[in-house]
């Protein structure tokens, strides 16, 4: 059976927003797709970095939850 394994890139828009691309491989064949808008494209390389053009142009989301030296970036506040 075919070896499938997904990874993701998540960025967060200037709001706090958060927006997740998945990125599906199967094979050789990469599939991101955008989990907000249903966007989706094949890419043969560098699949994050479609995933990041995606997120920047369609959601003008660009921050890097996993940077925090963004000083206007908020974490979504999370629930207690
Ligand atoms: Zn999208």
């Amino acid at each position: 059976m075919p070896q499938i394994d997904t990874s993701k890139v998540s960025r967060w828009d200037l709001h706090g927003r958060a927006y997740v691309v998945h990125i599906q491989r199967t094979g050789t064949r990469r599939t991101v797709r955008c989990a907000t808008c249903g966007w989706h494209s094949g890419a043969r390389f560098l699949p994050w970095l479609k995933a990041q053009e995606h997120l920047a142009q369609a959601h003008q989301a660009t921050v890097d939850p996993s940077n925090r030296r963004v000083p206007s970036a908020r974490p979504p506040v999370p629930d207690h």
